[in-house]
């Protein structure tokens, strides 16, 4: 098919072959006849002298030359084109009109804060506060692979979203789980998942994706005993993978780490916001006793209407030149994507650190904890202090990036710093040692109390190592 230029007023000639019937070729099978929405086609009622079979008849006055009779055909000289056929067909200017041309770039549509009234204070467990959390950020969407102790989360969204308009889709995996964030995400939506640790392993092939490709989410991982399927307790083994690990190639994404039900509210509905300032996945690590954890949660003032960002996929003529993808295959195209990815995460390191501090001002034992483990931790400083001990709690809120900034003005007077935490290998240790090394400072040593395989530690053996600790430094005539 060949056409022309048509100027507005003339019509455009198009040559479009119609059928031609070869008679002696036709098996009457009447797939042509099927095909046909013009009704051309007829079965004959003659036999063909031939071959001894009836082929089928046309009547062409209200063929369109669309050729689907000859596609239907699968006798390969039952139907052939005719030779020079000739139609007219009108320019589609001049039917429609010139098309419209895109804006050169959609606007964003901002997100709104709408008040929430008045709401008394809910009693929840985790997990179900970063559901909640997750709705109050505007969050619709879900998809998720169920997978204990995180399950609880999925199933209040299960029953919330169809309320609320919105969907909640159980994946065939985790895989199929972190691909659907992807284009949800990729479409300017919000979208969340809960999984726990294995199911987290399985999601970061995505998630390196969604950091490629700028791809907003957020993935609430309730922590399990590892490795392998391990138990079902609590661990925060999986900080090495969020803070070190998020996937393949050069990735990073802001991981926040809650130690109540109302954090776990909170710091979901802040991963929405930062996920979206970001364009980055954002990771809400806790672990499975804070999951199930019951407590009281008050709900904020406002809740979050959103909007829609400028870049998103979103299928309309405004967004149709948006293009969300993670392959470069440009060697220096992508060594300039990961130079912007490095001055992203450079944005995040300077903008985004976060902790608490507990009786820190005067500190001299200083004990770093996150999570659950916090919670024994803040137990065991009331305890210290009460024995004239001046210890005081440090706990990240980010743990990528980690709150050096915090801890760096409580260096100078700390004697020894003890990080208790639930993994066997010291990733929470590691985490705080590395950044004090970037960050080039000198610090006093560093002790520890760790278990895994879902035992937590306790405040009473936090309490006697710090006193045991400061006991034996006493006797070496070190400053305890
Ligand atoms: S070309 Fe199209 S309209 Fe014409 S006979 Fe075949 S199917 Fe019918
Ligand atoms: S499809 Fe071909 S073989 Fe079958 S009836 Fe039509 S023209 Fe004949």
């Amino acid at each position: 098919m060949s056409v022309g230029k048509g100027s507005k007023s003339m019509p455009t000639t198009v040559e479009r072959p119609k059928p031609f019937l070869l008679p002696q070729f036709c098996k009457g099978c009447g797939r042509c006849i099927e095909s046909c929405a013009k009704h051309c086609i007829e079965p004959g009622t003659e036999v063909h002298p031939e071959t001894g079979l009836i082929p089928v008849v046309f009547d062409l006055e209200n063929c369109t030359a669309c050729g689907l009779c000859m596609s239907a055909c699968p006798e390969p000289y039952g139907l052939a084109p005719q030779p020079e056929s000739t139609f007219e067909l009108e320019d589609p200017a001049t039917l429609f009109g010139p098309r419209p041309i895109p804006p050169e770039k959609p606007e964003t549509i901002p997100d709104t804060r709408v008040p929430l009234g008045s709401a008394r204070p809910l009693v929840v467990k985790g997990t179900y506060a970063s559901a909640i959390g997750a709705l109050l950020a505007g969050c619709r969407h879900f998809f998720g692979y169920p997978i204990t102790p995180s399950t609880e989360g999925a199933e209040l969204m299960a029953q919330l979203l169809p309320r609320l308009d919105g969907a909640f889709v159980q994946a065939v995996s985790e895989v199929a789980t972190v691909n659907m964030m992807y284009g949800c995400g990729g479409a300017g939506l919000r979208a969340m998942t809960f999984t726990s640790s294995p199911g987290f392993s399985l999601m970061l092939e995505g998630i390196s994706y969604m950091v490629g490709a700028e791809v907003p989410g957020v993935f609430v991982n309730v922590m399990r005993g590892g490795p392998g399927l391990g138990n079902i307790a609590p661990e925060q083994a999986d900080i090495k993978l969020a803070c070190r690990g998020l996937g393949h190639g050069n990735t990073h994404g802001i991981v926040l780490t809650p130690s109540t039900p109302q954090e776990m509210l909170d710091l979901t509905m802040l991963a929405f916001d930062l996920s979206f300032r970001y364009r980055n996945p954002v990771v809400v690590l806790c672990d499975g006793y804070l999951g199930q954890m019951t407590g009281k949660v008050t709900l904020p003032e406002r809740m979050v209407a959103p909007g829609l960002p400028d870049w998103a996929v979103w299928g309309d003529r405004a967004h149709r030149r948006n293009l969300i993808v993670s392959i470069q295959l440009s060697e220096p195209d992508l060594e300039k994507h990961n130079e912007y990815l490095e001055r992203k995460y450079a944005e995040m390191t300077a903008n985004e650190q976060r902790a608490d501090l507990f009786r820190c001002d005067d500190a001299d034992v200083l004990v770093v904890a996150c999570n659950t483990p916090a919670r024994m931790a803040k137990g065991a400083v009331e305890t210290l202090r009460g024995e004239g001990i001046k210890a005081g709690l440090f706990r990240p809120l980010t743990l990528w990036p980690f709150p050096v900034n915090q801890i760096e003005d409580l260096l100078p007077g700390a004697k020894r710093l003890v990080v208790v935490e639930a993994s066997s290998g010291g990733q929470l240790e590691d985490e705080l040692r590395l950044s004090l090394s970037k960050a080039g400072l000198a610090h006093p040593p560093i002790e520890h109390v760790r278990h895994s395989g879902g035992i937590l530690p306790q405040a009473a053996e936090i309490v006697e190592r710090v006193t045991a600790s400061r006991a034996m430094r006493r006797e070496k005539g070190v400053p305890a």
